[in-house]
């Protein structure tokens, strides 16, 4: 009857939207999202210890949702993940990046480090390398090095880290270990690898000055970084107090909101120049 589609009409319609919203909205959302220009990049500066100059750049996704708002990286890469889109959200960061690379290389001299933070799916993707390469290829060439991050919860199975790590190595990339210290990996995975940096988590930065079991174990952490010939990076630098510990105690490079937030390129174009100009 009538009444009967009617009912079964409007049930079925629950049930689609039930979906939509659970579970495709979230995809649909980020291929929408990218097809209208929603995601763009920032960039974090990395400062030099010693010279307090800025000596590379952390890119950063973001997503600016036109009724949602803004939505953090830390949610929007997750669920890319789940979605497997987190591929095609990787080639959407390296053209955005590519297209800001020759107004970036204004600012940042030969040589000077391009942090790239990789998902994990995406090292296990089959494109995976040709991907690399391709970002490779669209920026200037012999002016950035890249570094890619990974971070340390997750690392993959010790076979397949170290063939692709060095390949990473073979093909000029650098690595990094990103978090570090937020996961439960044994040390000991470290010794088995080349990486070349280290980045120290912000959550051991900002117990600076308030606990005093984070001095022992950085110092520790620092000890063993430089044994392994890494290259140690402190996040989530805020305070002068963290700066100058860090400093003191040989760590290389310091990141954090303390020197600069994350900037779009306009920002860090700015940023540069009144930098330059003290
Ligand atoms: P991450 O790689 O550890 O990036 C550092 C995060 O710390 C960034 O958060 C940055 O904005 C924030 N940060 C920097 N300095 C400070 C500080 O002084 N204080 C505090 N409280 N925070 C600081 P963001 O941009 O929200 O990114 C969060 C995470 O999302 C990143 O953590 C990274 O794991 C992931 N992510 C961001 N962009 C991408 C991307 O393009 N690809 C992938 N795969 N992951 C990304
Ligand atoms: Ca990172
Ligand atoms: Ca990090
Ligand atoms: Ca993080």
């Amino acid at each position: 009857s009538l009444l009967t589609g009617l009912i079964f009409g409007l049930f079925s319609g629950v049930i689609c939207s039930y979906f939509l919203c659970v579970r495709m909205r979230p995809g649909k959302e980020i291929l929408i999202g990218m097809k209208r220009g929603q995601f763009y990049v920032v960039y974090q500066p990395v400062v030099d210890a010693q010279k307090l100059e800025m000596q590379g750049i952390e890119a950063l996704m973001r997503w600016e949702h036109p009724t949602a708002g803004m939505i953090p990286p830390d949610a929007f890469i997750a669920f890319a993940e789940a979605q497997q889109l987190i591929v095609p959200l990787t080639r959407h960061l390296f053209a955005l990046v590519a297209r800001d690379a020759q107004e970036l290389q204004t600012v940042l001299p030969p040589g000077a480090k391009l942090g790239i933070n990789l998902a994990p799916s995406h090292l296990h993707a089959p494109t995976f390398k040709d991907d690399i390469i391709a970002f490779a290829a669209s920026l200037p060439p012999h002016h950035f090095k890249i570094v890619f991050e990974i971070t340390e919860r997750d690392m993959l199975k010790e076979k397949e880290a170290m063939s692709l790590f060095s390949w990473l190595h073979a093909q000029g990339f650098e690595i990094a270990i990103d978090d570090f210290g937020t996961g439960h990996s044994a040390l000991i995975y470290l010794e088995r690898f080349t990486l070349d940096y280290l980045k120290i988590d912000q959550g051991f930065v900002n117990t600076i000055g308030m606990e005093t079991v984070t001095a022992p174990v950085l110092d520790a952490v620092l000890t063993l970084a430089r044994r392994l010939n890494m290259t140690t990076v402190a996040e989530g630098v805020e305070t002068r107090e963290q700066a100058k510990w860090l400093i003191e105690r040989g760590v290389n490079f310091l990141q954090g909101y303390y020197f600069s937030r994350p900037l779009t390129l306009t920002q860090l174009l700015s940023w540069s120049q009144s930098q330059n100009s003290h």
